[in-house]
């Protein structure tokens, strides 16, 4: 079981759930597979004058629903498995969550910090052509995002592109992440690690499941490890430290920082901005081997860095009473079981990391509907108001209370729409789980 390929682990979770399902094997057969896949080669002109050949996949796992929605990620573990088993975990991430797209997932096979910013932009515009030129983009086709080792700024490269060759009223709709001025939505940067809030913090309130883990109800005082301190990792243990949790250990690839008495991750933060890494940071102790510092006694392990990375290996020095899956697949089977066999709690990846993706929803419907959520023209204020409303009723799922229909009407933030509804889904989908 240990040595399946990433796409086999997720196919395997999935034929275990499909036990309780009523559908037919050939129907199952069907949900089951990836639908397209493509790989693409292109040339880089390096800052040096040389050409390198690089290798970039998109995959579209399901078209039950469109357009196809995920992350494109930069990594050198990129290949055709792990594009296809991330998209896989795409539409069920979005099912969860009740986001209508269908799962997609790319990538492009490089170690980003090997190329200057030229070069990441000839990349990113390149890879941006290719998906045009085999209709792997559109706002109605096939829509990307940040993912692991990319951000605002390839979102960016990547909508100014599409717009040159595909200049029509809902372009901007092609790509989220964006950045606000290039028709992002405020607060999508930290969507993912705030839902993983959202969701850590409703599973530390359910009683029953807390004494059986014999831990307090509530996140104060929660001891926390995180694996991976990127955008995900860095944002998931922000908000559980302003919740009162403890942040005892943080662990990157080049090392783990340790304190008993809780880590200021923002203090953290901007020592790796100024220093490049964390491994250095005065205020905590450095453990060189990060892998066996994920292996400390804790409440909570929040692996948001990379699949596969609690394994039939780890997993049985692994002492979390709490997994918080805040990655795609960091939990191999093998590795779930040895865990659930002990009793402890895992909150899985398909719902726990899918605050990011019901932002990206967010922010799609926002460029279809050419909404400004936010103040607006007084002159068109009731109209477009009635526009919102709709929009922020599709998003939650909910009908809106007057307080907030006033809010609507009359100059509403932005961000605070946005985490209400990301707050809204994660409580709906985790009660529906
Ligand atoms: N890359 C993120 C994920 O894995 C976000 C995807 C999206 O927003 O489309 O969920």
């Amino acid at each position: 079981m240990e040595n399946l390929r990433f796409f086999e682990q997720v196919n395997l979770n999935f034929d275990r759930a499909a036990k309780y399902v009523r559908f037919t094997d050939g129907l199952l057969e069907q949900i089951k597979g990836c639908n397209t896949v493509c790989h693409f080669t292109f040339p880089l002109k390096r800052d040096n004058g040389s050409i390198e050949t690089i290798h970039a996949w998109r995959a579209e796992h399901s078209h039950h629903k469109l357009p196809t929605k995920g992350g494109i990620r930069y990594s050198m573990m990129v290949n055709e498995d792990e594009v296809k088993a991330l998209a896989a975990l795409m539409t069920y991430k979005c099912a969860v969550v009740d986001v209508p797209f269908g799962g997609a997932k790319g990538g492009v096979k490089i170690d980003r910090k090997n190329y200057s910013s030229a070069e990441l932009e000839r990349i990113t515009r390149r890879f941006t052509f290719e998906l045009v030129s085999k209709n792997f983009i559109g706002p109605d086709i096939d829509v990307p995002a940040p993912d692991y080792g990319t951000g605002e700024q390839e979102m960016a490269w990547i909508v100014d592109t599409y717009k040159a060759v595909n200049p029509s009223l809902n372009a901007e709709g092609c790509v989220t992440g964006k950045p606000v001025g290039l028709g992002g939505i405020r607060g999508r940067t930290e969507a993912t690690g705030r839902g993983v809030f959202f969701g850590v913090r409703e599973a530390c309130e359910n009683k029953e499941d807390m004494q059986a883990l014999g831990l307090t109800t509530g996140l104060a005082g929660k001891r926390v490890i995180v694996q991976g301190f990127g955008n995900v990792g860095f944002h998931s243990v922000k908000y559980l430290m302003e919740a009162d949790a403890k942040i005892i250990a943080v662990c990157e690839w080049d090392g783990a920082i340790y304190n008993e008495d809780g880590i200021d991750i923002i203090a953290l933060d901007n020592h790796r901005k100024e220093h490049k890494t964390i491994t250095t940071y005065p205020g905590g102790t450095l453990i060189s081997d990060s892998r066996a510092a994920i292996e400390l006694e804790c409440d909570i392990l929040v692996p948001a860095a990379l699949e596969g990375q609690i394994n039939g290996e780890n997993a049985p020095r692994i002492k979390a009473k709490i997994i918080a899956e805040a990655a795609n697949g960091p939990t191999t089977q093998q590795a779930h079981d040895i865990i659930k066999d002990r009793g402890a709690l895992i909150i899985p990846d398909n719902y726990l990391n899918a605050g990011g993706v019901t932002v990206s929803y967010f922010e799609w419907l926002k460029n279809l509907s050419h909404v400004r959520f936010g103040r607006m023209d007084r002159r068109f204020e009731e109209n477009a108001s009635r526009r919102l409303l709709d929009v922020m009723q599709n998003m939650t799922n909910r009908n809106l209370s007057d307080e907030e229909i006033g809010k609507l009407a009359h100059g509403a933030n932005e961000y605070d729409l946005v985490d209400s509804g990301l707050e809204d889904t994660m409580i709906t989908a985790y009660n529906e789980i």
